[in-house]
């Protein structure tokens, strides 16, 4: 039932030249479930070649018909609902549950950018002098090289496709070679919708091979990636080389700012959802938990508490709430974390282990008595990781909040309008909920500030990363 992935070139699924394909692992069982195709250069020549093709179609295509197919792309990608979420969790581990809403939420975000197409206005500006006049029209910046990675392998590819063809570009994709069943399907709903050939790529491969081809080539106008802040910096610099526009969507480490006048128990219960959802790999994942000394204990129990009615497991079995990590390299990576904090004097108050010796399966971990030294209090832990600190004053709160180079998300808890206002307007981040779980609608902003990346991928603000402002000054004749 787990389909061998493609390339598609040209509107056609083809295999890599060679036949090269690397294997796809169950993260879940360790076994082999597929291949996806490996791209060579000479195949990427062709997907270039193709998206310049595509483009000249697509952009002559009026923003009225481009929003219909897109629609119909987001009706199939619902209709196909089931298939496409139990693909997703035999390749990334997340529950069938988690998989579903990834998906749907994919439809919602390509009907949201669907509409956005028709209303990308440009505007008129009152001229100096009679009979002139002033247009900005709205052009689209032309073929774009996207790089996804694999912990949502439908949305982290949908966000950037659906924003590309809305404004008229091309796309060629580079999908994560861990989860590419996933994304083939949601590329093959937009096919089958009426995208024409060559607007859309999709490529697999060794990633910094990709990267180096595409961002370089002349026929590409535009480079988005979402992943780590480290590879996002080289692939920046490479298109700051190269003068092309750049979306980067990069690593969190989320401060919770939990006053001493919040409600303790929805905070616990929110972010402990939050938290662990797809076993913590998520870049706006919750992750420095700093509470108020005089709800700290309390905050420490419920949380605790509410982890350890988490189930981890294979994701397809019923029940199950959270699911392996999505690859080998990450287990290492969690638990040499938690090993460095352990010996720097830090508490594990739940987890911190690995579980069974099939699958990458890792314990929900919630540590306590950290300090700035250790290194999961300053680096990513991508994973299902939850740090929590006390603090005294809300100064305290938001020098920790502020203290790391990333800006992504971050969120508080308190019951005065005041407090919850000042900390909206000092915290460095691109995007803040304040008691409740507000993030990542397809209809507001999304990215991040300071080396969590630039550029949103949500809101009306998905659709301007593809356009550029053309000014045309005309008089009568
Ligand atoms: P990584 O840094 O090796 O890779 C991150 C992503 O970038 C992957 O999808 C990978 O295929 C891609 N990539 C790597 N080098 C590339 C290159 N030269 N050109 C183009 N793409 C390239 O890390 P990883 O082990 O895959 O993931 C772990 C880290 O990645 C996490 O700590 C987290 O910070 C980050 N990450 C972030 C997101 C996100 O949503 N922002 C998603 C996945 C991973």
């Amino acid at each position: 039932m787990y389909p061998n992935t493609l390339l598609f070139i040209s509107g056609q699924w083809r295999e890599a030249e060679k036949g090269r394909a690397i294997p796809v692992v169950n993260p879940a069982t360790e076994e082999v479930i597929g291949t996806v195709a490996h791209a060579s250069p000479l195949d990427l020549e062709d997907a270039v070649a193709a998206a310049a093709q595509g483009f000249a179609i697509w952009r002559g295509v009026s923003a009225f018909d481009r929003s219909k197919i897109m629609r119909k792309a987001a009706d199939l990608l619902r209709a196909n609902v089931d298939e496409i979420a139990k693909i997703m969790t035999l390749e990334q581990g997340k529950p069938l549950a988690e998989a579903r809403m990834e998906t749907l939420a994919g439809a919602d975000t390509i009907d949201w950018l669907a509409e956005e197409a028709r209303r990308a206005y440009g505007r008129v500006i009152p001229a100096r002098l009679p009979g002139v006049y002033q247009l900005v029209i709205q052009e689209p910046v032309g073929p774009v090289a996207a790089f996804a990675p694999w912990n949502f392998p439908i949305n982290q590819v949908v966000r950037k496709v659906a924003a590309a063809l809305a404004a008229g570009c091309s796309i060629i994709v580079k999908a994560p070679e861990e989860t590419p069943a996933a994304p083939a399907a949601l590329i093959r709903c937009f096919a089958e919708a009426g995208v024409p050939a060559g607007v859309i790529g999709l490529v697999f491969g060794i990633p910094s091979e990709i990267s180096e081809y595409l961002i370089p080539h002349p026929v590409i106008r535009k480079v988005t990636f979402t992943g780590s802040t480290p590879v996002g910096k080289k692939l920046a610099a490479l298109a700051g080389l190269h003068m092309k526009r750049v979306t980067m969507e990069l690593g969190g480490h989320a401060p919770v700012i939990v006053c001493g006048d919040a409600d303790v128990d929805a905070a616990a219960k929110q972010m402990g959802a939050a938290k662990f959802r797809n076993a913590g790999q998520v870049c706006v994942s919750p992750t420095r938990f700093l509470v108020q000394d005089a709800v700290y204990e309390q905050f420490v129990e419920t949380f605790v508490g509410r982890v350890k009615e988490i189930r981890v497991g294979n994701g397809l079995e019923p029940g199950v709430t959270m699911g392996p990590l999505a690859n080998e390299r990450r287990v290492p990576a969690l638990e040499s974390l938690i090993a460095d904090a352990a010996q720097g004097g830090a508490e594990i108050r739940a987890g911190g282990a690995r579980i069974g010796n099939k699958g990458y399966f890792l314990e929900p971990t919630v540590l306590t008595g950290l300090n700035s030294r250790m290194r999961v209090m300053n680096e990513e832990p991508f994973g299902p990781l939850a740090l929590i600190l006390p603090f005294g004053d809300l100064d305290e709160a938001i020098t920790e909040a502020n203290r790391l180079p990333y800006g992504l998300a971050a969120y508080a808890y308190t019951r005065s309008a005041k407090t919850a206002n000042t900390i909206a307007a000092s915290v460095e981040t691109g995007m803040m909920t304040i008691n409740h779980l507000g993030l990542a609608l397809p209809e507001v902003p999304f990215g991040g500030v300071k080396d969590s990346g630039y550029g949103s991928e949500g809101g009306s603000e998905a659709i301007q990363a593809y356009l550029n402002p053309k000014f045309v000054s005309q008089a009568g004749i």
